[in-house]
């Protein structure tokens, strides 16, 4: 997942998502006794290193002043060039646009990657009072009559202006993004866009803080008799998790993803799997304070209302009509042409495991909290092969090496450690990134242990994008996860998902770092978000190649290479269970589209419980196999970007997988004039061009479905050598 559409959201490029409306309910009360000097935000360039965001010194009261400082700047930028006695040109028009709100972009993209990975109630608190108030100020420029007929002069003239193609993209898009944005609406629906905005920012930021309190209130406290089956890195994470919590001497289970999800895997009191399965599939659904099903009701009629003022029949139509995919049929024809297979599968697996149930003379039907411990179980006996025995073999410190490894051999990128970079938490890591020829590319944070007050997941945002129109700023952009922290003393090891996220989230990362272009709207992961998803799925399959595996995974005691027997089970294993993840995957996927196909008038006074259940039936969903993520938690598409969107992952893996084979089709999965297709039109290519004129340039053709079939092994001849396509942690 990419949250830099939070940051970049700020500059006009991602308008059309979250509009809002009029300037009367943005107060502009800038506390006058705040010194400007005191506050890092009012500085023009940080003396720190690159002039990198210097977290040392922000504070929480920074935020809000700042915040208020950089719109009122913003806001006076906008409406001078709005006001301009000259005619409209790129320069006096666009590019301007490109050059205002740099302080409210500072501040903005320093918060709203804080709001994620280490929020607290003082934040939480400027978040709900700023989130309304960013929706109303955006929408007071899309908005703004004067300014949208001065772009689409622009716009108009784009071909018989002389511009660049560059420069003639960048005005295609603003005029897009004006236009989605309700620019070209009468005045009275303007102002119902901007009411429907500013409420909609409410809500989905009251959709994440219940979600993150639901998650975090939530643990099990067990001893050390309560652990049968629990392999000893994940009980040391779950101790060292009960000490923070003032439990020392117990082991604390939580709803986080990497804690809940390895002990459902091995734990095997069932009686204690049902409990924290039960709870980890209610987070959001308890009918209490925190409960999102009626925020999900107001926004799914809110979204289907903005799309019918817009003049589409539903939000689907409406949001896709500006990705790759362009349609809801298009999107649903793909899952559908995957769901078919992967259901069949799910279900093949259910009777192996059923089966080993009963010869271990268990008398009971498996049920979804018996699933992951089964696959486990079957994945041992049918491949010889355990997740536990396999995590010996992958240190976070080799991954990470493994990680830049694959960068350099690809783009010659090198990794170095600085540590006089400011960082906002003590465990946050900084690379300084170069280029072939030792130039400066840009800096990489990593954020990697889970901790209280970070999101659940895994992402990437920028703290600076790529651009040079004024001169050359390089990029400044951070991975985030929720890895398990190891006890004092000892190594920290990865799973091989957790593995297969930092690879995928590195993928964004080089989005970003390797940017090519001169105008920061169409910067790194600025593109469609079917297509977002492409360059870090990709990455992901340079994890289980023996060029990686031979040099990196190293076992954590003996430091002997992983066996080449391990690694050829490990790589065979990979198909197994994919019934099961894509079933899980997909389940959300149509919920989602259903969610977001309603009309207007159908939108109305939804009953999400009953509406997830009949979406689920609709499809023959099985029971054993939830969503992903059910609607009350499904913070992709209520708290985020993806709404009718979560199809994405699918779409880009199509290209991914698909992709991959362009180099596997020449012999060597580093081949670098594929590498340099690879890297001049999709990492370094931003948004310049269509997605799939992009994906053309590199490929020479458009991408097929039966790569992504045969990895997920839904093929009949698939069985020979799937790619590695491990379930990925942060879908
Ligand atoms: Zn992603």
């Amino acid at each position: 997942m990419t949250k830099t559409s939070l940051a970049v959201a700020l500059s006009l490029a991602l308008l059309a998502i979250a509009p809002s409306p009029t300037l009367a309910s943005a107060p502009a009360n800038t506390s006058s006794a705040e010194a400007p000097q005191a506050n890092p935000f009012f500085e023009q360039n940080w003396a720190t290193p690159f002039a990198a965001m210097p977290f040392d010194r922000i504070r929480n009261e920074h935020f809000v002043p700042a915040f208020n400082r950089g719109m009122t700047e913003h806001l006076a930028e906008v409406e001078n060039i709005a006001a301009l006695k000259e005619a409209p040109n790129f320069e006096n028009t666009i590019a301007a646009l490109e050059r205002a709100g740099r302080l409210l972009d500072r501040v903005g993209s320093a918060f709203f990657n804080i709001t994620s990975a280490n929020s607290s109630d003082a934040i939480r608190a400027i978040q709900s009072e700023m989130a309304p108030r960013m929706a109303a100020h955006q929408n007071a420029i899309a908005l703004n009559p004067a300014l949208f007929a001065r772009v689409k002069a622009v716009y108009e003239s784009r071909e018989s202006a002389g511009l660049n193609a560059e420069q003639q993209r960048v005005a295609e898009r603003y005029h897009l993004q004006f236009t989605r944005a309700g620019a070209a609406l009468t005045a009275e629906q303007r102002l119902r866009m901007g009411q429907i905005g500013e409420r909609m920012a409410t809500l989905s930021t009251q959709f994440q803080q219940n979600l993150m309190k639901d998650t975090d209130s939530w643990v099990m406290l067990l001893d050390d008799s309560d652990l049968v089956g629990i392999p000893a890195p994940l009980k040391a994470s779950a101790s060292a998790e009960a000490k923070a919590r003032g439990h020392e001497g117990k082991f604390a289970i939580t709803l986080q993803r990497p804690s809940v999800e390895p002990f459902l895997t091995f734990s095997q009191r069932r009686d204690l799997r049902e409990q924290a399965w039960t709870a980890w599939i209610a987070r959001g659904d308890n009918n209490d304070s925190e409960d999102n099903k009626p925020i999900i009701a107001e926004i799914v009629a809110l979204r289907a209302e903005r799309a019918e003022i817009m003049g589409y029949d539903s939000h689907a139509e409406f949001t896709l009509d500006d990705t790759m995919a362009q349609t809801p049929e298009a999107a649903l024809a793909l899952m559908q042409r995957v769901w078919v297979p992967a259901l069949a599968r799910a279900k093949e697996e259910r009777v192996d495991m059923q089966a080993l149930i009963a010869t271990e003379g268990g008398d009971y039907a498996l049920q979804g909290w018996d699933w992951r411990f089964y696959a486990e179980k079957v994945r041992k006996q049918r491949f010889d092969i355990s997740q536990e025995e396999v995590r010996a073999y992958f240190q976070l410190d080799q991954m990470l090496k493994a990680q830049f490894y694959v960068a350099g051999r690809l783009f010659g990128l090198t990794f170095a450690e600085r540590n006089d970079v400011p960082v906002y938490h003590p465990s946050v890591r900084v690379w300084e990134v170069k280029d072939t020829a030792g130039k400066h590319v840009g800096l990489f944070y990593g954020d990697y242990f889970a901790r209280q007050g970070k999101s659940g997941g895994a992402w990437m945002s920028a703290y600076r994008s790529q651009e040079r129109f004024d001169g050359e700023v390089t990029p400044q952009v951070v991975n985030v996860m929720n890895i398990p922290a190891a006890p004092e003393g000892q190594i920290a090891t990865v799973s091989v998902d957790d593995a297969t996220t930092m690879f995928h989230e590195l993928g964004h990362a080089l989005h970003g770092l390797l940017s090519n272009v001169s105008y920061p709207s169409v910067a790194g992961t600025s593109v469609s978000r079917d297509f977002v998803e492409f360059p870090a799925q990709f990455m992901e399959h340079y994890l289980l190649q023996p060029e990686v595996l031979n040099r990196f995974a190293t076992h954590t005691t003996t430091g002997a290479s992983m066996p080449l027997g391990l690694q050829q089970r490990l790589i065979r294993a990979q198909a197994f269970n994919q019934g099961f993840a894509t079933v899980e995957f997909l389940a959300s996927g149509f919920v989602d589209m259903d969610f977001h196909t309603l009309t207007a008038d159908d939108a109305k006074g939804i009953d999400v419980a009953s509406f997830e259940k009949q979406a689920l039936e609709k499809i023959g969903a099985i029971p054993e196999i939830p969503m992903r993520h059910r609607s009350p938690h499904f913070a992709h598409v209520f708290a985020g970007g993806y709404s009718a969107g979560y199809y994405s992952y699918l779409w880009s893996e199509v290209l991914d997988s698909d992709g991959f084979d362009a180099f596997k089709e020449t012999g060597d999965i580093f081949n670098p004039e594929v590498a340099a297709r690879l890297k001049k039109y999709v990492y370094a290519g931003g948004n310049l061009q269509a997605p799939m004129q992009a994906y053309v340039a590199f490929r020479g053709k458009e991408p097929g479905v039966e790569p992504l079939l045969r990895n997920r092994g839904f093929l009949a001849d698939s069985d020979a050598s799937p790619d590695p396509v491990p379930a990925d942690e942060e879908t």
